[in-house]
């Protein structure tokens, strides 16, 4: 029999965090650019934890929101968007973050899949909530992020965020509950069927925040200035807007600019050291620092992930800029960090060539998170670099059910997440994805990675960015074509993109066509729609098919 030890059983609370922050980093900041008007904020935690309070009172108060009801948000990142995170989760209650990218009438069914009863947003989104509201039957309350002088655009009758606390008390006890409580709701993007549910808890949120502070993980400290560029409506921003107070980082909330020249403008003014996003949002900001000829000296650091870490985007930051790339996996299921890319001592010997292999793996798994990669037969892989399969996961930040019952498929009787990917694992735990499953193009029974063919194709100096789907083909089941949005101003040359190929990746994964598209269709979150591009070719035959 094993013997009890003599431990607190203290909960693991987020509001901690917050009060943490606000006692040992109090003069540290969270800058701003605010949605409503561009124009920069500053506070420092201990003003947003005073404020955070005057917002729980406000909820309990006025709204009258009880332990487990849900709070939506429609919000980009800012410190008011980080006080409800606090806010909302310390009173018990659960943040449900709502993409703003999604249809309309999507955002109409989560909130009331959700039972929402109030929802708090910016006034960028004001058109949508006009749309929206009266479809809304369980919101009680809408309450625009910012002061009465911008409450023109809103046809809804609401309050504004500032009204809402501004004669509220600064006093309040942060209440402690159950840890395993639902502390956040985020859906996923669900490309098909309904959208599933994903809710959070006090203890997963804490528990994957204290993961990702690890130096070897996210790994950033007080002296640490961390941009999450990744949306707060997007899996909590990456789990920074926790992992930054817990360690005193300081902050840096972009809003509604994501453009090239006004990320660049606040990496400048704040020397951020840190920044965390998707590939898209790096390739724009690139695109304005090559035309314009400017740098990023401050900053160390990339966190990159949400999709494949091209090639070409490693090479021209970490060659021109000095910034070191981290790719990064995960996705809204497991809070999101499954792993990250940092290399082993024994790897920063390699000669750069070999490092660059190895850094365009997804990273290496993250303490915490259990991984097996299965066959068709559920037949567990060897960690050998090569043998690929599904992706199972299992961890305390890692869903065992959709939100009210959806998707139980997706979860095996033995108690493991199934992903969705497909990927090997070598033998220092690094994680290299091949595909999505339902993306692998299945060519005479063998399997080519639509991702490595991407990357390989975003190398050639016409191409944007490409997609590879599987298209029916009457020898071998199937075969690659290329979807290629050009870069603006190159010539649209299928051939010279081929020729390319050949020389990049093997003979038989070369596309059978290249077909150009104006504007590539980009998902919610930010990545590349296959479905709507199979939809788009579903007559597609290749021009010369060898019976
Ligand atoms: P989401 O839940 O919207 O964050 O999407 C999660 C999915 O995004 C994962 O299951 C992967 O298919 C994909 N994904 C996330 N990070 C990466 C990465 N670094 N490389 C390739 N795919 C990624």
């Amino acid at each position: 029999m094993t013997l009890r030890a003599h431990m607190m059983d203290c909960p693991l609370m987020i509001s901690d965090i917050l009060v943490h922050a606000a006692k040992c980093h109090g003069d540290q900041e969270i800058v701003s650019r605010l949605p409503e008007d561009g124009t920069i904020h500053r506070e420092t935690y201990a003003q947003a934890h005073e404020r955070t309070k005057q917002l729980a009172n406000a909820l309990t108060k006025k709204l009258k929101i009880k332990e487990g009801d849900r709070v939506a948000t429609i919000a980009w990142n800012s410190h008011r968007h980080f006080e409800l995170y606090y806010g909302i989760s310390g009173v018990g209650a659960v943040v449900h973050t709502v993409n703003p990218r999604l249809d309309p009438k999507q955002i109409i069914w989560m909130l009331d899949h959700a039972q929402a009863k109030a929802v708090f947003f910016d006034k960028t989104f004001a058109p949508i909530v006009n749309a929206i509201a009266k479809a809304c039957k369980s919101v009680k309350n809408w309450v625009l992020m910012t002061d009465k002088t911008h409450s023109d655009a809103v046809d809804v009758k609401h309050k504004t965020y500032e009204e809402l606390i501004g004669d509220q008390s600064a006093d309040y006890d942060w209440p402690v509950f159950d840890e395993y409580a639902a502390a956040g709701l985020c859906y996923t993007s669900g490309t098909t069927g309904d959208p599933k549910g994903v809710l959070y808890s006090h203890r997963s949120n804490v528990l994957h925040a204290m993961a990702t502070s690890a130096s070897d993980v996210v790994g950033v400290g007080a002296r640490g200035v961390i941009m999450p560029v990744v949306p707060m409506f997007h899996v909590n921003a990456w789990g920074v807007p926790y992992a930054a107070p817990m360690n005193g980082s300081k902050l840096i909330m972009p809003g509604a600019q994501l453009d090239g020249a006004s990320l660049h403008e606040l990496i400048e003014s704040e020397e951020v050291s840190y920044v965390a996003g998707v590939p898209t949002v790096w390739l724009g900001l690139l695109n304005y620092l090559e035309t314009e000829g400017k740098r990023i000296d401050s900053v160390q650091r990339v966190l990159i992930g949400g999709s494949a870490l091209p090639e070409s985007l490693l090479r021209a930051y970490e060659d021109k800029y000095g910034v070191v790339m981290q790719q990064g996996w995960g996705m809204t299921e497991m809070s999101p960090l499954g792993t990250v890319n940092v290399l082993l001592p024994k790897q920063e010997k390699l000669d750069r060539e070999e490092q660059i292999k190895i850094k365009l793996k997804q990273g290496r798994l993250v303490f915490g998170v259990g991984m097996r990669v299965v066959d068709d037969e559920g037949k567990e892989l060897p960690w050998d670099g090569k043998s690929s399969g599904h992706v199972q996961v299992r961890g305390p930040w890692i869903a065992s059910a959709y939100y009210r019952g959806a998707g139980a498929e997706s979860f095996t009787e033995d108690g493991w997440f199934q992903t969705g990917d497909v990927a090997h694992l070598d033998g220092n735990g690094f994680m290299t994805i091949t595909d999505r499953s339902k993306d692998v193009i299945k060519t005479g029974g063998e399997w080519i990675s639509s991702i490595d063919l991407e990357n390989a194709a975003m190398g050639h100096p016409g191409v944007a960015m490409a997609a590879a789907v599987g298209m029916p083909h009457p020898k071998w089941q199937e075969r690659p074509l290329l979807v290629v949005q050009a870069k603006e101003g190159a010539e649209k040359d299928a051939e010279s993109i081929l020729e390319y190929l050949r020389g990049e990746v093997p003979k038989w994964w070369v596309p059978d066509a290249v077909e150009f598209i104006d504007e590539m269709p980009i998902g919610a979150t930010g990545k590349i729609l296959k479905t709507k591009l199979r939809e788009i070719y579903k007559d597609y035959e290749f021009p010369s098919v060898e019976a």
